[in-house]
């Protein structure tokens, strides 16, 4: 325990005001528990420490998820948004993706009024140095922080992402010790958790070089325009009392980002000078994220390609400031300079801040209980980057879930655990917990078994029912909630009720490269056809105007997908049964095309006997499980006419 006063007591005590901390934070404070949300510099809480970017592929559904439990990322978003893409439109609106660029410095800003809303929140600026642990029981009490302040809490939930005992690298020859560029790393808290028993492993992530969007020549680029009706992420809207702008449109004015592409020139430097970044050189051991490669990896990896695309994403409104999407690296800086100015538009450019790598603690996740509790340590609870993943959205997921179970755990309730047919953050926290990684670990929409049925537009009616049962959204939310949930109904129901005539829908079934009809039709046959949309449907025969936009796409999708969600779960059922399925060991894992290639490779080396050990290896998915037993029977059928024509 503590030799010094304890200066105030918390039920929950969060430790770090990244993209897990504060969800934790507003969720347990959400729930009625007094929050100490304990960070080492309050001007940097909710620092996007990479990309000024919100969302992506699985990521966008991850942040309606937590909106949808009453956390704060799709809000801020909402408030900071300055280009908006919707990925994956050419796929079906079952996999669409939401991602935003936001104005850094505005995001910020807008994370710090989201939380100061919570009057049973304080903030406190610190560096947790130490747990205070029951001497006894071990278990949690508080903790004590690098500037000699003690705080009591009944649970504690650590956040601290890639600080503890963090090492930044640019080059072999440059090594600082830091969390994140010019920010001190978390020493003392590392190693005091190590020898309170957590087992500790290292990974690696890297960021590229920002450069000074005054010294790039943008004639020859291409631009890319935010798309004109920038959605808004969160359904809560009275929540973020949002600026308009002349358009008319709820976020900040918003600004476009720029094309290019690194080609031979720089690939060539970096082909013959590899061997100069920390990575290459010897200087980092850990692993890094797959899926965002460093510039030497791709490099190495993909000798043939011509060029590979380079994003400049704006960090903001009050900075020409642009982030060199694509170009993570660490090298040393006068060659990361080099590389730059082989870049088309960039051949004057000046860098503002180098690329660099980061070395820092995780702790394997295996160790956690399915809410998110160290089993080693009762009330400790560990969320974000430091559980082994990457990423603001898988930060953030995890966050409001071990906020919501600290506080739970001092209300005297059983813990909340999300289900994988329930959500993204579900599948996160079961494939962290069950078979904990052996790379950075991040989302994506093959790792469920549920694609049609967890999906971006429908995260409210899939979560708020929980959130509205134990307590997490206010009164006036919850009439918000249930309009928006209604409409879906009422947009279903029109879709139902109301009939078409043959004329009404021609053009409309036409411009759909559709079929047309000979007699009245219901709305409901026709908006199960791909490419028609329900809502071009409903103003057709002009109803359904008032209704949310978010809410008639649930619909139109819920009516075309009725079919395959109950297939879905099927399949799922069936991977489930099918453990003892035999995998022979001469099986040819690198010809399975339709497997990812993370999921060919780890098969390759680990060699499973059956599904359910393939099921354990951290990175196959079910996506993968499901397309390994028909790759295994096509093979065995192919083995055995070759052996009956031999
Ligand atoms: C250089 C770099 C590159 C990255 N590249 C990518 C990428 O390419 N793709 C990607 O998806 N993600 C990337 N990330 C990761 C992304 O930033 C994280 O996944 C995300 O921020 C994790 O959120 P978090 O809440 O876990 O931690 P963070 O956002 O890192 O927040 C940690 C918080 O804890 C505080 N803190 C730490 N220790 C203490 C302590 N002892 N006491 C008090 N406060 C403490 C810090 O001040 C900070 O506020 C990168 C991160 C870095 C640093």
């Amino acid at each position: 325990m503590s030799s010094r006063p304890i200066e105030q007591s918390f039920d929950v005590l969060v430790v770090g005001a990244g993209h897990a901390g504060t969800e934790a934070a507003v969720l347990a404070a959400r729930l009625g528990a007094r929050v100490g949300l304990v960070t080492s510099a309050i001007e940097t809480i909710g620092q996007l420490s990479c990309n000024p970017a919100i969302g992506g592929i699985a990521k966008g559904t991850v942040v309606r998820e937590v909106d949808a439990l009453g956390g704060i990322m799709a809000r801020a978003t909402d408030l900071a948004m300055v280009q908006f893409r919707m990925l994956n439109r050419g796929k079906g609106a079952a996999v669409w993706s939401p991602r935003a660029q936001c104005d850094r410095g505005l995001y910020r800003r807008a994370v710090r009024a989201l939380i100061e809303r919570h009057q049973l929140l304080h903030v406190v600026q610190g560096t947790v140095a130490r747990l205070l642990l029951d001497p006894q029981s071990r278990e949690v009490r508080g903790v004590e922080t690098l500037e000699g302040r003690a705080f009591a809490a009944r649970t504690v939930v650590i956040t601290s992402g890639t600080f503890l005992r963090g090492r930044i690298h640019i080059g072999t020859e440059t090594r600082l010790s830091g969390g994140r560029a010019g920010e001190a790393p978390a020493v003392h808290l590392a190693e005091q958790l190590e020898q309170a028993g957590l087992a500790v492993a290292r990974f690696k992530t890297g960021t590229p070089p920002r450069i000074d969007g005054r010294s790039v020549d943008f004639s020859g680029l291409e631009r890319q325009d935010s798309e004109v009706e920038a959605l808004d992420y969160s359904w809560s809207h009275f929540w973020t009392t949002p600026r308009r702008d002349s358009a008319g449109t709820r976020h900040p004015a918003q600004i476009p980002c720029w094309i290019t592409y690194l080609e031979k020139p720089g690939k060539k430097l970096i082909e013959e000078r590899y061997r100069e970044s920390a990575m290459y050189g010897g200087a980092i051991a850990a692993r890094g994220p797959r899926y965002c490669p460093s510039v030497e990896d791709k490099v190495l990896r993909f000798p043939t390609a011509d060029r590979h695309q380079i994003f400049l994403e704006p960090e903001g409104h009050d900075t020409s400031e642009l982030y060199v999407n694509g170009l993570s690296t660490s090298l040393p800086a006068a060659l990361q300079m080099e590389v730059l100015r082989t870049v088309p538009g960039l051949s004057n450019v000046r860098m503002t801040r180098a690329g660099y790598a980061i070395e820092y603690d995780y702790f394997p996740p295996t160790q956690l209980l399915p809410w998110l509790e160290t089993r080693a340590i009762p009330g400790l609870f560990l969320a974000g980057q430091v559980n082994g993943t990457t990423g603001y959205e898988e930060a953030a997921g995890q966050g409001a879930v071990a906020g919501c179970n600290a506080a739970r755990k001092v209300l005297g309730k059983p813990p909340v655990i999300l289900g994988r047919e329930t959500s993204y953050i579900g599948v996160l926290i079961d494939d962290l917990v069950s078979k904990g990684v052996d790379e950075p670990y991040r989302l994506f929409t093959s790792r469920s078994e549920f694609r049609l049925t967890v999906r971006q537009d429908n995260a409210l009616g899939r979560l708020a029912p929980l959130s509205l049962e134990i307590g997490l959204l206010s009164d006036e939310e919850a009439r918000m909630v249930s309009t928006r949930l209604g409409d879906v109904e009422r947009a279903v129901r029109f879709a139902r009720d109301l009939s078409v005539s043959p004329e009404q829908v021609a053009d409309v079934l036409a411009a759909a490269e559709t079929s047309p009809v000979g007699q009245p039709v219901k709305i409901i046959d026709l908006a199960r056809r791909q490419r028609v949309s329900l809502r071009t449907l409903l103003d057709t025969v002009g109803v359904g105007q008032e209704l949310s936009p978010d809410s008639v796409v649930t619909a139109d999708l819920e009516i075309k997908y009725a079919g395959y969600f109950e297939r879905e779960r099927v399949h799922a059922d069936r991977l489930r049964r099918m453990g003892s399925f035999a995998l022979p060991d001469s099986l040819p894992y690198e010809s399975f095309r339709s497997l990812t290639v993370e999921a060919r490779q780890k098969l390759a080396v680990r060699r499973p006997s059956s599904l359910a050990q393939a099921a354990s290896i951290p990175g196959v998915g079910p996506n993968d499980l499901q397309n390994l037993i028909i790759e295994v029977e096509r093979w065995r059928r192919v083995a055995a006419s070759a052996s009956h024509a031999s």
